[in-house]
């Protein structure tokens, strides 16, 4: 099974939170200034295929899943 990093490009995130309302289990915000920060290191299976859903869902971009080897 394919499994990913969550990495959040904090120069681009501008703090919408689309990501929480999205995937509430695998984005928190960070409580100094607002922006995304990932819950859950490496996902995989349904939760990656939500991670997925944050990442496009995300106005600025900010959000790759990165790819780890099997
Ligand atoms: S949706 Fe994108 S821009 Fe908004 S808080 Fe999440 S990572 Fe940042």
């Amino acid at each position: 099974m394919s499994a990913y990093k969550i990495e959040v490009d904090l120069d681009q995130c501008q703090a919408h939170g689309m990501c929480v309302a999205t995937a509430p289990g695998l984005f928190g915000m960070r409580p100094d200034d607002s922006k995304a920060m990932p819950l859950a290191d490496v996902v995989s299976g349904p939760e990656a295929e939500e991670a997925g859903l944050a990442a496009e869902g995300c106005p600025e971009l900010a959000i790759t899943l990165r790819p780890l080897g099997d």
